[in-house]
Protein backbone atom coordinates (compact mmCIF):
# COMPACT_ATOMS: atom_id res chain seq x y z
CA UNK A 1 0.00 0.00 0.00
CA UNK A 2 1.15 3.63 -1.08
CA UNK A 3 -0.01 6.27 1.03
CA UNK A 4 0.20 9.79 -0.29
CA UNK A 5 0.70 12.95 1.96
CA UNK A 6 0.63 16.57 0.85
CA UNK A 7 0.43 19.72 1.58
CA UNK A 8 1.35 23.03 3.15
CA UNK A 9 4.45 23.79 5.13
CA UNK A 10 3.51 23.30 9.03
CA UNK A 11 0.46 21.68 8.01
CA UNK A 12 0.72 18.80 10.24
CA UNK A 13 1.90 16.16 7.18
CA UNK A 14 4.77 14.98 8.80
CA UNK A 15 3.52 14.19 12.05
CA UNK A 16 0.53 12.74 10.14
CA UNK A 17 2.92 10.53 7.74
CA UNK A 18 4.91 9.45 10.58
CA UNK A 19 2.08 8.14 13.13
CA UNK A 20 -0.04 6.22 9.91
CA UNK A 21 3.22 4.40 9.04
CA UNK A 22 3.44 3.55 12.53
CA UNK A 23 -0.34 2.26 12.36
CA UNK A 24 -0.06 0.75 8.93
CA UNK A 25 3.34 -1.02 9.58
CA UNK A 26 4.63 1.04 6.43
CA UNK A 27 7.76 2.56 5.96
CA UNK A 28 7.86 6.50 6.02
CA UNK A 29 9.84 9.27 3.70
CA UNK A 30 9.38 12.83 4.74
CA UNK A 31 10.22 14.25 1.17
CA UNK A 32 11.00 17.64 2.24
CA UNK A 33 13.82 16.15 3.77
CA UNK A 34 15.82 15.23 0.71
CA UNK A 35 15.04 18.72 -1.06
CA UNK A 36 16.75 20.43 2.41
CA UNK A 37 19.75 17.97 2.22
CA UNK A 38 20.11 19.28 -1.76
CA UNK A 39 19.71 23.15 0.11
CA UNK A 40 22.39 21.98 2.66
CA UNK A 41 24.97 20.52 0.05
CA UNK A 42 24.52 23.44 -2.24
CA UNK A 43 24.98 26.31 1.03
CA UNK A 44 27.94 24.29 2.01
CA UNK A 45 29.38 24.34 -1.26
CA UNK A 46 28.87 28.21 -0.93
CA UNK A 47 27.53 28.12 -4.30
CA UNK A 48 24.47 30.42 -5.05
CA UNK A 49 20.91 28.65 -4.42
CA UNK A 50 20.00 28.70 -7.86
CA UNK A 51 22.89 27.43 -9.19
CA UNK A 52 21.72 24.54 -11.44
CA UNK A 53 24.67 22.38 -12.11
CA UNK A 54 25.81 22.50 -8.47
CA UNK A 55 22.47 21.59 -7.47
CA UNK A 56 21.92 18.59 -9.79
CA UNK A 57 24.87 17.13 -8.83
CA UNK A 58 24.28 17.21 -5.18
CA UNK A 59 20.41 15.96 -5.74
CA UNK A 60 22.50 13.46 -8.13
CA UNK A 61 24.81 12.21 -5.28
CA UNK A 62 22.52 12.24 -2.08
CA UNK A 63 22.94 9.71 0.51
CA UNK A 64 19.63 9.29 2.35
CA UNK A 65 21.88 6.91 5.16
CA UNK A 66 23.79 10.17 6.50
CA UNK A 67 21.10 12.98 6.79
CA UNK A 68 21.13 14.66 10.46
CA UNK A 69 17.69 15.53 10.90
CA UNK A 70 18.47 18.08 13.43
CA UNK A 71 20.81 20.39 10.81
CA UNK A 72 18.13 19.86 8.20
CA UNK A 73 15.03 20.42 9.92
CA UNK A 74 16.51 23.86 10.86
CA UNK A 75 14.68 27.37 9.32
CA UNK A 76 17.15 28.58 7.31
CA UNK A 77 17.29 25.19 5.54
CA UNK A 78 13.92 24.80 4.84
CA UNK A 79 13.88 28.31 3.27
CA UNK A 80 16.82 27.31 1.04
CA UNK A 81 15.21 23.67 0.45
CA UNK A 82 12.01 26.00 -1.36
CA UNK A 83 14.14 27.54 -3.70
CA UNK A 84 16.08 24.58 -5.22
CA UNK A 85 13.34 22.49 -5.35
CA UNK A 86 12.12 24.79 -8.00
CA UNK A 87 14.61 23.60 -10.42
CA UNK A 88 13.44 21.06 -12.56
CA UNK A 89 17.13 18.94 -12.61
CA UNK A 90 16.85 18.71 -8.58
CA UNK A 91 13.18 17.44 -9.02
CA UNK A 92 14.36 14.72 -12.24
CA UNK A 93 16.97 13.39 -9.73
CA UNK A 94 15.15 12.61 -6.93
CA UNK A 95 12.30 10.89 -8.72
CA UNK A 96 13.98 7.42 -8.87
CA UNK A 97 14.99 7.23 -4.82
CA UNK A 98 11.06 8.36 -3.87
CA UNK A 99 9.56 5.66 -6.03
CA UNK A 100 12.04 3.00 -5.51
CA UNK A 101 11.66 4.06 -1.90
CA UNK A 102 7.80 3.64 -1.80
CA UNK A 103 8.12 0.39 -3.82
CA UNK A 104 9.70 -1.63 -1.17
CA UNK A 105 7.86 -3.93 0.33
CA UNK A 106 5.99 -3.75 2.45
CA UNK A 107 4.94 -0.07 1.42
CA UNK A 108 5.11 3.70 2.34
CA UNK A 109 3.79 6.66 3.33
CA UNK A 110 5.40 9.49 1.85
CA UNK A 111 4.93 13.46 2.73
CA UNK A 112 5.62 16.34 0.45
CA UNK A 113 4.15 19.15 -1.80
CA UNK A 114 4.11 16.16 -5.19
CA UNK A 115 3.62 12.86 -4.18
CA UNK A 116 0.05 12.44 -4.89
CA UNK A 117 0.10 14.35 -8.62
CA UNK A 118 3.85 13.48 -9.50
CA UNK A 119 6.22 10.98 -7.70
CA UNK A 120 2.69 8.22 -7.07
CA UNK A 121 -0.13 9.75 -9.38
CA UNK A 122 -1.13 6.26 -8.95
CA UNK A 123 -0.75 6.10 -5.28
CA UNK A 124 -3.91 3.86 -3.19
CA UNK A 125 -4.77 6.34 -0.66
CA UNK A 126 -3.99 10.47 -1.54
CA UNK A 127 -4.31 13.02 1.71
CA UNK A 128 -4.29 16.62 1.16
CA UNK A 129 -3.56 18.05 4.60
CA UNK A 130 -3.79 21.96 5.35
CA UNK A 131 -4.51 24.18 8.10
CA UNK A 132 -5.44 28.23 7.80
CA UNK A 133 -1.78 30.48 7.48
CA UNK A 134 -2.69 31.50 10.86
CA UNK A 135 -2.99 28.22 12.62
CA UNK A 136 0.15 26.80 11.28
CA UNK A 137 1.77 29.46 12.49
CA UNK A 138 0.66 29.40 15.81
CA UNK A 139 1.71 25.67 16.12
CA UNK A 140 5.12 26.38 14.53
CA UNK A 141 5.44 28.83 16.57
CA UNK A 142 4.87 26.96 19.63
CA UNK A 143 7.14 24.13 18.46
CA UNK A 144 10.75 26.13 17.95
CA UNK A 145 9.48 27.63 21.21
CA UNK A 146 9.65 24.51 22.97
CA UNK A 147 13.17 23.94 21.21
CA UNK A 148 14.08 27.27 23.38
CA UNK A 149 14.21 29.17 19.79
CA UNK A 150 12.76 32.58 20.34
CA UNK A 151 10.64 34.02 17.10
CA UNK A 152 7.85 36.26 16.67
CA UNK A 153 4.67 34.33 15.44
CA UNK A 154 4.28 37.31 12.96
CA UNK A 155 7.20 36.68 11.34
CA UNK A 156 6.80 33.13 11.32
CA UNK A 157 3.16 33.77 9.57
CA UNK A 158 5.30 35.98 7.12
CA UNK A 159 7.69 33.32 6.56
CA UNK A 160 4.95 30.78 5.94
CA UNK A 161 2.67 33.15 3.20
CA UNK A 162 5.64 33.09 1.01
CA UNK A 163 6.47 29.56 0.89
CA UNK A 164 3.06 28.66 0.28
CA UNK A 165 3.59 31.13 -2.35
CA UNK A 166 6.76 29.65 -3.85
CA UNK A 167 5.64 26.41 -3.31
CA UNK A 168 2.49 26.80 -5.59
CA UNK A 169 3.58 29.32 -7.88
CA UNK A 170 6.64 27.92 -9.18
CA UNK A 171 6.40 25.84 -12.50
CA UNK A 172 7.66 22.80 -11.60
CA UNK A 173 5.68 20.34 -9.52
CA UNK A 174 3.84 22.83 -7.81
CA UNK A 175 1.92 22.27 -4.19
CA UNK A 176 -1.77 21.62 -5.30
CA UNK A 177 -4.43 18.80 -4.47
CA UNK A 178 -4.50 16.16 -6.53
CA UNK A 179 -8.14 15.67 -8.17
CA UNK A 180 -8.62 12.32 -6.44
CA UNK A 181 -6.63 13.56 -2.97
CA UNK A 182 -8.92 13.55 0.50
CA UNK A 183 -9.14 17.23 1.92
CA UNK A 184 -8.11 16.85 5.39
CA UNK A 185 -8.26 20.59 6.94
CA UNK A 186 -6.58 20.24 10.42
CA UNK A 187 -7.21 23.36 11.44
CA UNK A 188 -9.70 22.60 14.11
CA UNK A 189 -8.14 20.12 14.95
CA UNK A 190 -5.08 18.37 17.36
CA UNK A 191 -2.35 16.03 16.15
CA UNK A 192 -5.21 13.19 17.81
CA UNK A 193 -7.95 14.22 16.07
CA UNK A 194 -6.16 14.84 13.00
CA UNK A 195 -4.76 11.55 12.94
CA UNK A 196 -8.33 9.81 13.77
CA UNK A 197 -9.76 11.47 10.74
CA UNK A 198 -6.83 10.86 8.55
CA UNK A 199 -7.15 6.71 10.04
CA UNK A 200 -11.14 7.41 9.07
CA UNK A 201 -10.11 8.09 5.60
CA UNK A 202 -8.05 4.99 4.80
CA UNK A 203 -10.78 2.64 5.99
CA UNK A 204 -13.25 4.30 4.03
CA UNK A 205 -11.16 4.00 0.97
CA UNK A 206 -10.04 0.59 1.88
CA UNK A 207 -13.72 -0.54 2.35
CA UNK A 208 -15.08 0.74 -0.94
CA UNK A 209 -12.14 -1.10 -2.66
CA UNK A 210 -13.53 -3.84 -1.24
CA UNK A 211 -17.05 -3.57 -2.01
CA UNK A 212 -16.11 -2.65 -5.99
O1 LIG B 1 8.18 19.77 4.04
P1 LIG B 1 9.39 20.64 4.29
O2 LIG B 1 9.07 21.95 4.93
O3 LIG B 1 10.48 19.93 5.00
O4 LIG B 1 9.96 20.96 2.82
C1 LIG B 1 10.96 21.92 2.60
C2 LIG B 1 10.80 22.47 1.19
O5 LIG B 1 11.13 21.44 0.25
C3 LIG B 1 9.38 22.90 0.83
O6 LIG B 1 9.12 24.26 1.11
C4 LIG B 1 9.30 22.63 -0.66
O7 LIG B 1 9.74 23.74 -1.41
C5 LIG B 1 10.29 21.51 -0.89
N1 LIG B 1 9.63 20.23 -1.14
C6 LIG B 1 9.21 19.97 -2.42
N2 LIG B 1 8.65 18.76 -2.73
C7 LIG B 1 8.50 17.83 -1.78
C8 LIG B 1 8.90 18.08 -0.45
C9 LIG B 1 9.45 19.31 -0.16
O8 LIG B 1 9.32 20.82 -3.30
N3 LIG B 1 7.97 16.64 -2.12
Amino acid sequence: MIIAIDGPAASGKGTLGRRLAGHYGLRHLDTGLIYRAVAKAVLDAGEPLDDVACAGRAARSLDPSRFDEQVLKSHPVGEAASVVSAIPEVRAALIDFQRGFGRTPPGAVLDGRDIGTVIFPDADIKIFVTAAPEARARRRTLELQAAGVSVNEEEVLADILRRDQRDSGRAAAPLKRAPDAHLLDTTQLDIDAAFRAAIDIVEAVRAGRQRG
